[in-house]
């Protein structure tokens, strides 16, 4: 067997994302850095089937912890990230989903650039990906949409601006994530741009976890209907979940149709 190159360092950053929570949906390699790394630091929103794959040597650091929070400032993760590696320690930077997708990647590779730290990215499987299949769609079609847009519902300033004409147009699909404070924003913009009342929308919370939760809405229910999410959620705007898209095990599913 051919011995695989190490995908962390002695005094380097490796950021890998941990994927939507399941471990089915854990890359290889970023389990790989999980078993070579010193030092793991995570967020709040890395799942615990992930996390209970880190080695008990390895010593870990929870950035979305109540009292270290999830609302710890930013200057601090980075402090925490450089100071780490200035130790010489493999540092793993594990966070959920994709790294590169609303992860505040880039703020934390300037400050490794500032430091002059090398660093190497593993990519992960992003939460809106989960959120389709847990649906059984596709998040392109032909005939349907010609892109998919991957839009967040606040930032820095608040509820998102966005393409509104563009998105209220029939057959646009769109991935929005931390939209549910926003829902109502969402809705009303849309609308007010003159999307159908009827378009689909599914807010798929958890997913890929054990507490996955679908629920369907139109974008006339869509605020009511976000206001029941108690975790993390996608809302996945011009899908409806597929009739005959089932959930795990299969097993049951071969047996009753056996
Ligand atoms: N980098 C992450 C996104 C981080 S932003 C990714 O690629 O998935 C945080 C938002 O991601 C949450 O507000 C939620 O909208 C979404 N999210 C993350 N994990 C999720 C999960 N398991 N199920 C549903 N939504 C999730």
């Amino acid at each position: 067997m051919t011995t695989q190159p190490a995908l962390t360092a002695p005094g380097t950053v490796t950021f890998a994302g941990a994927g939507p929570g399941s471990a089915d949906l854990l890359t290889m390699g970023a389990f790989r850095a999980m078993q070579e790394a010193d030092v793991v630091i995570h967020d709040r929103l890395v799942g615990q089937e992930v996390l209970d794959l880190i080695p008990a040597r390895t010593t870990r650091v929870d950035v979305g912890k109540e009292g270290f929070g999830p609302s710890t400032p930013q200057g601090a993760i980075n402090a925490l990230i450089v100071g780490h590696a200035g130790t010489g320690a493999r540092v793993l930077r594990l966070k959920g989903g994709d790294c590169a997708i609303f992860g505040r990647l880039d703020e934390e590779i300037e400050a490794l650039e500032r430091a002059g730290i090398a660093f190497h990215i593993l990519p992960g499987l992003t939460s809106a990906s989960a959120a389709a299949a847990a649906i059984g769609q596709s998040l392109t079609k032909r005939g349907r949409n010609r892109g998919l847009r991957i839009v967040t519902g606040h930032d820095m300033d608040g509820f998102a601006d966005q393409d509104w004409k563009g998105l209220a147009r029939t057959g646009e699909v769109a991935a929005i994530y931390m939209g549910k404070k926003a829902s109502r924003f969402l809705q009303g913009r849309l609308m007010m741009h003159g999307a159908s009342p009827d378009t689909p929308v599914t807010l798929v919370e958890n997913a890929s976890r054990p507490d996955q939760r679908i629920i369907e809405a139109r974008l006339s229910t869509l605020a009511d209907c976000a206001a029941r999410l108690t975790g993390p959620a996608i809302l996945l705007y011009g899908l409806a979940p597929r009739a005959a898209a089932h959930t795990l095990p299969l097993t049951d599913q071969n047996e009753a149709t056996a």
